[in-house]
């Protein structure tokens, strides 16, 4: 199966990846990640990467697609991957296409949440230093023994937030059409208990 999520920052994507990742035994690769890993490392890609992250743009499509294509190149992502933050405009997802050949990928599924709730979400994110785990701290608070080592993330400041809201309208909306015209779009409604969210996901993907 090649999945790629789709939805506003803060959707719950990498909530939800590693669980649809493992029921389905692909990998999940977020590009957000991989350029986090990127800048903690002071790799140059990650240093041509952070102004952008920072301000909440999208980093340039040529580095983004390179990056990409060289991790779907690796042994793991052959018999399948779910893609978690790419593709996020319609040159990336052609870009996508052409990358792997004949039928593309077999579903886009959107995750869909209203941008007040991204706002509330996205304000309260906390990711553990030491896990990578995501957490929130009213809706998903971290277990007693993570406390001391959660971390907010440097875009999840307000104007951030309010930047990568415009950019994922103005920009990766339109791939929503894409998909849909190619008959791969699959909605999910994403507000509610993460375990509700999950079955949802689950049944929409056949997978329950
Ligand atoms: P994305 O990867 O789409 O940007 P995340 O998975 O990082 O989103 O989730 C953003 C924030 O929202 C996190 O703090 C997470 O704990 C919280 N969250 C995820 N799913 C839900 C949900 N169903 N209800 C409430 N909060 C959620
Ligand atoms: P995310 O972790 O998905 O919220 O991504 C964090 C940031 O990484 C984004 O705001 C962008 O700056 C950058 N990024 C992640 N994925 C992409 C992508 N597909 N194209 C361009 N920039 C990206």
């Amino acid at each position: 199966m090649r999945l790629v999520l789709v939805g506003p920052p803060g959707a719950g994507k990498g909530t939800q990846a590693g669980m649809i990742a493992e029921k389905l035994n692909v990998p999940a690769i977020a590009t957000g990640d991989i350029f986090r890993a990127n800048v903690a490392g002071e790799t140059e890609l990650g240093l041509e990467a952070k102004r952008y992250m920072d301000a909440g743009d999208l980093v340039p499509d040529e580095v983004t697609n390179k990056m990409v294509a060289d991790r779907l190149n690796e042994a793991d992502a052959q018999e399948g991957f779910l893609l978690d933050g790419y593709p996020r405009n319609t040159g990336q997802a052609q870009f996508l296409d052409e990358t792997l050949g004949s039928h593309g990928i077999d579903v886009a599924l959107e995750l869909r949440v209203p941008d007040e709730e991204v706002v509330r979400r996205l304000s309260g994110r906390r990711t553990s230093t030491v896990t990578g785990k995501v957490y929130h701290v009213e809706f998903n608070p971290p277990p007693e023994d993570e406390r001391e080592h959660v971390k907010q993330r440097d875009d999840d400041h307000p104007e951030a937030i309010q930047n990568r809201l415009k950019v994922f309208h103005d920009q990766t909306a339109p791939i929503l059409d894409y998909y849909s015209q190619q008959g791969k779009l699959q909605g999910v409604d994403a507000v509610g208990e993460l375990d509700s969210v999950t079955k949802r996901i689950m049944k929409a993907l056949k997978l329950d």
